[in-house]
């Protein structure tokens, strides 16, 4: 069997993706392989290609359980026989994995790190023939990365205990370099196919908005997208449940998900969401993995995540279908405060040491760093991302809030030239430098108490910025903040001035400045275009869920592993007559057109019989 076929008749695929090819032919061939993809991007089928085309057992060396269980699930459903062995198995389980293991029944073994060491696995690997090791998630193994996982370093030792070393093939969505070197290097990859695969997603828009109160802002957002499926992401329970409530009252058919949640009603508000019986879920960013739905045509984020992975992984599940969707972020500066607690607070990894648990923090307030980058850049937003994940770009996208002329460029130099010099005044009288609401009291020429105790109503610059709103001075502080004229101290707050201001304040430099045309939560959304959604006729579609889900309720699993909507939309496009016009079908191989090509055949038949089409 070649690839194309595999693709083909195994997984019902019409094409590889953007990189796909290059690393299948690599693991093919015997080769390491680093591949550097987005979530999203389809890094699965890069090991599961060859995993059924060469001989033996693929190991699959995963952190997620959950996620385990289900690639597991949908690889059966297409024929290929699979497993995964984690600490979710009894010792009865997984006495028979192990068997059928030694039987060389399985292309594919997912397994989860800690279980590399342990129950005999070492010497039952020992005696399989083991057509590669893939290692998904691959930055667990950097205490630099995300998700640091100590487990993930016994992979080093297992394999070296295998009497042939296999194809390793490495997988991650991580975006820094340190990341990606530590990853070749302490699996030790062996000259590597190193590839990074296109991050952008162009039909995406995005845009970060600053309201003034959150809440009226996502009404109006919502509001100008009543007839579409959509997710608000906010950081916690408390949260989802109010703007649950909110949304609600306000007559949208919203739903919840968080993690504490009944398990009963988690998987009820999933699937009427799936379903589109509730098109809008707010959730906590414990909603989201292994979906796989592709109508979502916005994804709003209440609050500001930890960090730009974690963003663009949330964002992306808006416009899965290739249609246009908004990525909106709405920010405030509290974010930041509330995103610091979080970090200086995670216990969900006690699997770290005291020296572990330090570096994490550390890059933990680095990725944030770049994330509050992100809400404050005036520059092209799709462009500050790619930069994050290290890939070029044009100048402007024309698809972000900052390149759509919703801003415009203003020359700040005077007001920055007010704001250094007070900056610099404050810390020459005081001997210490302040913090930016002082500053922004001092040039507002306010009364406050500390102004006076401090003598501060005694700087030249006192009142020199009383005619501007103390929000606006504020904008320009953090602006100049983000552009390197000013810093703010870490530990103390205080603003002080940086090398770079001395251009400002002495060598005539120039300051500019994106500025907010007007509020866009109360101009009137348009879209840039506006196309048919494109899933063929909406009946024929809804008749297609209804089967869909009738079928996976009679074989017990999720209704996606029978199809994905984005195939199910696919099958209303092309409205298959004959078998091998539903092989055609994006997501039907040989094995789904045997096991369901009958009665979806039947189901579209009947619809166009009927005259269902109004
Ligand atoms: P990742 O692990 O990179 O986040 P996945 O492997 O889970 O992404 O794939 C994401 C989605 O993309 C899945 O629904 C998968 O079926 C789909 N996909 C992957 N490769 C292709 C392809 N070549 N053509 C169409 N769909 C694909
Ligand atoms: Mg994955
Ligand atoms: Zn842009």
């Amino acid at each position: 069997m070649d690839k194309h076929t595999a693709l083909h008749t195994c997984f019902g695929l019409s094409s590889f993706r953007s990189g796909q090819e290059a690393l299948i032919d690599a693991v093919l061939q015997g080769r390491d392989v680093l591949g550097i993809m987005p979530t999203g991007g389809g890094k699965s089928l890069c090991y599961q290609v060859p995993a059924v085309m060469l001989d033996g057992v693929a190991l699959i060396i995963s952190p997620l359980i959950s996620l385990m269980k289900d690639q597991v699930m949908a690889l059966k459903n297409i024929g290929v026989s699979a497993a995964f062995i984690n600490s979710s198995l009894s010792p009865e389980q997984l006495r028979m994995a192990y068997g059928h293991m030694r039987a060389g029944q399985y292309k594919i073994v997912y397994i989860a790190p800690e279980r590399l060491a342990g129950d005999g696995f070492v010497s039952l690997a020992q005696s399989l023939n083991i057509s590669l090791v893939a290692v998904d998630e691959a930055h667990c193994i950097s205490q630099w990365g995300q998700d640091f996982r100590p487990s993930y370093l016994k992979i080093v030792d297992f394999l070296e205990k295998l009497p042939r070393r296999p194809a390793l093939a490495a997988f991650t969505a991580t975006a820094t370099q340190q990341v990606r070197d530590d990853i070749a290097r302490i699996l030790k990859l062996r000259e590597p196919l190193r590839l990074i695969t296109g991050f952008d997603r162009p039909n995406l828009n995005f845009e970060v908005h600053r309201p003034k109160r959150k809440i009226n802002a996502l009404h109006a957002l919502t509001d100008q997208r009543r007839d579409k499926s959509g997710i608000v992401y906010c950081a916690t329970r408390k949260l989802v449940e109010s703007v649950c409530d909110e949304l609600s009252a306000a007559g949208l058919s919203a739903t919840r998900y968080h993690a504490g949640l009944p398990d009963e009603e988690r998987r009820q508000n999933q699937e009427d969401f799936l379903y589109d019986r509730r098109p809008v879920m707010v959730a906590t960013n414990a909603f989201g993995m292994g979906i796989d739905k592709s109508n979502v045509s916005y994804v709003i984020h209440y609050n500001m995540p930890k960090s730009l992975e974690a963003y663009y992984q949330e964002a992306g599940r808006a416009g899965r279908d290739g249609e246009r969707a908004d990525c909106i972020l709405l920010y405030s500066s509290g974010d930041i405060a509330a995103a610091k607690f979080l970090i200086q607070h995670s216990s969900d990894n006690d699997e770290l040491s005291g020296e572990e648990r330090r570096i994490v923090t550390e890059q933990d307030y680095l990725r944030l760093d770049s994330m509050v980058g992100y809400c404050k850049t005036a520059s092209c937003l799709r462009g500050y991302i790619l930069d994050y994940f290290g890939q070029a770009h044009g100048e402007r996208c024309g698809n972000c809030s900052h390149c759509c002329g919703e801003y415009a460029e203003r020359d700040i130099t005077s007001e920055a030239q007010m704001i250094l010099s007070c900056v610099k005044r404050a810390k020459d009288r005081l001997g210490y430098p302040v913090g930016a609401t002082l500053i922004v009291r001092v040039l507002c020429g306010g009364k406050d108490k500390r102004v006076l105790e401090l003598g501060l109503d005694q700087l030249t610059t006192y009142g020199l910025m009383s005619t501007v709103p103390r929000p606006q001075i504020r904008d320009y502080i953090e602006h100049l903040e983000s552009a390197g004229y000013l810093r703010t101290d870490p530990v103390h707050g205080g603003v002080e001035l940086t090398p770079m201001s001395g251009e400002v304040l002495f060598r005539g430099g120039q300051v500019l400045m994106s500025v907010k045309q007007s509020p866009v939560a109360e101009k009137a959304h348009t879209a840039k275009t506006e196309a048919p959604v494109g899933d063929g006729d909406p009946g024929l579609f809804t008749a297609l869920k209804a089967l869909r889900f009738k079928l996976a309720q009679e074989e017990g699993v999720p209704a996606y592993i029978v199809f994905s909507n984005a195939n199910l939309a696919d099958m209303a496009r092309k409205e298959p007559k004959t078998m091998a016009e539903f092989k055609t079908v994006s997501g039907v191989g040989e094995i789904k057109a045997a096991r369901y090509g009958e009665a979806f055949l039947q189901a579209i038949a009947a619809f166009e019989r009927d005259g269902a089409r109004g």
